[in-house]
């Protein structure tokens, strides 16, 4: 007898409600028989693995059913996070984006009309978005950005430059971060990427996140209509802020479904693998790696489940989002090494998740705000003082 599924440990199952619970196993079981073993082929050839795409298409929807399209609350989200991602980090980071940057974007901050248009066609997976912030001169310094927005007669004129977003080079319609060169605030677009003046290049022979596509976008002499401007977009806190402060919660749940994958894979070969006549389980430095594991894995599970119940009734700030996608890959990058560790040599080939998912937390730690820039987020919280600038 032995616990192989981590959330079992604490009686964590019990936090969630049970018909979410028989969702959660449901889905598992899809994504353990028909999606887990066609992915180590993308992951191999950093392909996005479109033909997936099927198997996953029930699982978006809005904050509430509207538009033809289902609610998804934030529990339920969390709950699809932490299934994707303990079988996949890149198949949860393509439902984080879509969910948690794209489609919430447009549903926070977009007009009726864009929320009509594109919204459907984004739940059911006939159109994909990206979401563009970062610029190859400003990645953590976002509110810096140089994309400009020159309003003209009827709508406004595009130009600049993005950097490592996701689904670039594959997506229908754009969400564009840019100055209005006018107010001097930054606003947000909804673009069609067909939209002429805007060329996409991916970005090839990265060694995480192997399925997600990043891409540069480079917009020159971009022409859009007004209707593309997010109209609640106001400024970079009601709107850049608004959306990462939500999708950061996301992120958390993602570092905690690795950590669901990481003990399973280790657990399975501690008891497995044999050396010195006995299996490797039965070394204590090894049981307490996986104690450790184990341990980190409950901090990110809670933390990330508290954050999502404030989330859920609206109460949720933007220093405890900080706060919980820091450590939670703070602490995951932890147990993630620990888990490759315990896999030994077995522990680097693309089977056994935990190379995989070591490479991928790298990631994890580093977009939607490096773990520095969301401590520092936190800290502010806390302290009340803002560390952000430094006076060199
Ligand atoms: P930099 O800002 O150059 O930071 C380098 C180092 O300096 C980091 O360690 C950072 O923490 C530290 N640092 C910087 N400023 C401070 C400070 N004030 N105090 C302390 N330390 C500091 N962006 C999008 O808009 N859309 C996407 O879909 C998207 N997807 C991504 C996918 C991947 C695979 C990657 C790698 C990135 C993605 N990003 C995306 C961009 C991501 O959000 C940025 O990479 C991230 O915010 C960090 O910016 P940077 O890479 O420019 O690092």
């Amino acid at each position: 007898q032995y616990v192989k599924d981590p959330i079992k440990f604490m009686g964590l199952e019990d936090l969630i409600p049970m018909s979410l619970n028989t969702k959660r196993m449901q889905l598992r079981e899809i994504l353990d028989r028909d999606v887990a073993p066609l992915l180590p082929e993308f992951i191999e050839k950093a392909q996005f693995p479109r033909e997936v795409l099927g198997k996953i298409k029930g699982l978006f929807g809005l904050s509430e059913a509207k538009y033809g399209c289902r609610q998804v609350t934030p529990r339920e989200k969390s709950i699809i996070l932490y299934e994707l991602a303990r079988v996949d980090t890149s198949l949860a980071t393509f439902y984080a984006l879509t969910m948690s940057l794209v489609i919430y974007t447009i549903e926070a901050l977009g007009s009726e009309e864009q929320k009509a248009k594109y919204l459907p066609g984004l739940c059911n997976l006939d159109l994909i978005g990206c979401w563009g912030l970062t610029e190859p001169d400003f990645g953590s310094d976002a509110s810096g950005l140089q994309t400009t927005a020159t309003p003209v007669d009827g709508g406004f004129i595009l130009n600049g430059s993005k950097r490592w977003i996701g689904n670039a080079i594959i997506s229908d319609i754009m969400v564009i971060w840019a100055k209005n060169t006018k107010t001097n605030k930054i606003e947000g677009f909804v673009i069609p990427s067909k939209t002429p003046g805007i060329h996409v290049k991916n970005i090839d022979r990265k060694l995480g996140l192997r399925m997600v596509q990043n891409g540069v976008i480079t917009l020159i002499d971009v022409k859009v209509p007004i209707t593309t401007r997010l109209e609640k977009a106001t400024n970079f806190a009601n709107g850049v802020k608004v959306v990462l402060e939500h999708s950061r919660v996301s992120i958390a749940w993602i570092a905690t479904g690795m950590l669901s994958g990481v003990y399973e894979a280790s657990v399975k070969h501690l008891r497995e693998r044999i050396q010195f006549g006995v299996p490797i389980g039965a070394f204590q430095l090894n049981q307490e790696k996986l104690v450790r594991v184990l341990g980190h894995f409950h901090s990110c599970f809670l933390l990330a489940w508290r954050i999502t119940e404030l989330q859920e009734q609206g109460k949720a700030t933007s220093g405890q989002a900080g706060l919980v996608k820091a450590i939670t890959s703070l602490i995951g990058r932890d147990a993630v090494r620990l888990g490759r560790e315990m896999l030994g040599g077995d522990g680097i080939l693309i089977d056994n998740y935990v190379m995989k998912a070591l490479a991928d937390m790298e990631i994890v730690y580093t977009y939607e705000g490096t773990y520095d820039i969301n401590a520092l987020v936190a800290g502010e919280a806390i302290t009340g003082i803002s560390a952000f600038k430094s006076s060199y």
